[in-house]
């Protein structure tokens, strides 16, 4: 926990605001029905920028172990999601000829949906995950993985035990890490003299550019520009020497990254290019990042007046998927069920429970051709296209989509 505030990067003190949600519960909290009549925690949701390095961060009020430890996310069920993951193993493995004698290490390595494609070609793989309950499922699928959270203390002790890694995947994990300093340092401890890291994580450029707000919540401690993020691993002896901007989470960076004192792996064209394209943004100018607030009330006025509208004209409208930044945007904007009627998800680990803070209920997606709502209010936005495709007899009975983000727009 906290006593004040500063940054967790350079230590600099905090007191710039990049943008106030309000106050929110743990955006994977999901409720049962006896949860209900309980007193639910809300914390703050307001969002610190560094005016030193830059680093546009959320305090940490509530400890990693109570915010992971049973994280309701597993990553196989998406499959938009596994085909990515197939194809990054493939285009790694050729780039960089990993085999039988190398070593993969996954931080955050959830149920194994990554590391069963480097396994299924014969390379040593080992997973390290903090959630039990999908770490579980891994092992259960012969992907030995570790319940841990990482950090200085855990890599010098698989490194006594002569565990280094050739690859070291760190993907959506970056931005979960309250104490980003020792995590990096990690790293480093971990990683063979020419070994190489690569990481994912969504980009601050695009969650700026495109009004992805509802992306902040307590579990992203940080939100990362390449500017940003290149500074940090620099400051641990680190380089960043190839970048790549992806399309997943509404924007992401891959970044390739060598001891700063490896000859391999010469530093690629695109990272002085990408360095180039955010200076030109306005990522190392304060007032660029400061204006990004106004933006999200405005974004806030818009989605209510849609909402607004619909119900005085009596129309229905009901919920697809129940992601944790569905959770930001509701509660953010005050959507309860007075707006939205239920939602529904494909995953059966949601399905029967209710959305925090809002109460919104969450049933099987069959539930949508019973009651045949108006409106079909998209939460995961970045896989629009996906859930129009699987839901496109809603306009059997006249219904529509809509899709709150990065403004609300109807899809006819
Ligand atoms: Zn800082």
């Amino acid at each position: 926990m906290i006593t004040k505030l500063e940054c967790r990067f350079c230590q600099a003190p905090l007191t710039h605001s990049f943008v106030d949600l309000g106050t929110s519960p743990l955006a994977n909290s999901y409720l049962k029905v006896e949860d209900l009549t309980k007193m639910e925690p809300f914390y703050p949701l307001r969002v610190f920028l560094c005016e030193k390095c830059f680093l546009v961060q959320l305090p940490e009020w509530e400890s990693p172990e109570k915010i992971f430890s049973d994280y309701a996310y597993f990553s196989s069920y998406s499959e938009t999601w596994l085909k990515h993951a197939k194809d990054y193993t493939e285009l790694m493995i050729k780039r960089f000829g990993f085999s039988s004698n190398s070593q993969v290490i996954e931080i955050a390595s959830n149920d194994g949906y990554l590391l069963q494609y480097f396994k299924a070609r014969d390379i040593p793989v080992l997973g390290i995950e903090p959630a039990k309950n999908v770490a579980k499922a891994a092992n259960e699928l012969g992907i030995p993985t570790l319940v841990k959270f990482f950090g200085t203390q855990m890599a010098t002790e698989l490194a006594a035990e002569g565990k280094h890694a050739d690859l070291l995947i760190g993907n959506n994990v970056l931005a979960h890490v309250p104490g980003l300093n020792d995590f990096v340092e990690g790293m480093k401890i971990i990683l063979k003299p020419h070994g190489v890291i690569t990481m994912e994580f969504p980009h601050l450029m695009r969650l700026m550019d495109e009004n992805q707000f509802d992306t902040i919540y307590h579990e992203h401690f940080s939100y990362f520009s390449f500017t940003t993020v290149e500074k940090v691993f620099a400051q641990h002896n680190l380089t960043i020497f190839d970048v790549e901007e992806l399309p997943t989470h509404g924007g992401s960076l891959r970044i390739n990254v060598k001891h700063s004192d490896c000859a391999l792996n010469p530093i690629s064209e695109k990272v002085l290019e990408l360095r180039n394209k955010e200076e030109a943004v306005g990522f190392t100018n304060l007032e660029f990042y400061l204006s990004f607030a106004e933006r999200v009330k405005a974004t806030k006025r818009n989605i209510l007046d849609f909402i607004i509208k619909a119900k005085k004209e009596g129309k229905s409208i009901a919920g697809y998927g129940a992601p944790a930044k569905g959770n930001t945007l509701l509660n953010y904007c005050g959507i309860r069920t007075d707006f939205i009627d239920y939602t529904v998800d494909r995953s059966p680990h949601k399905q029967g429970y209710f959305l925090p803070g809002t109460h919104i209920p969450i049933y099987h997606p069959d539930k949508i051709k019973e009651t045949k709502p108006d409106y079909l209010f998209i939460l995961p936005w970045n896989l629009k296209d996906e859930i129009m495709g699987q839901m496109a007899h809603i306009r059997e009975w006249g219904g529509q989509f809509v899709v709150p983000i990065p403004e609300v727009k109807v899809y006819e």
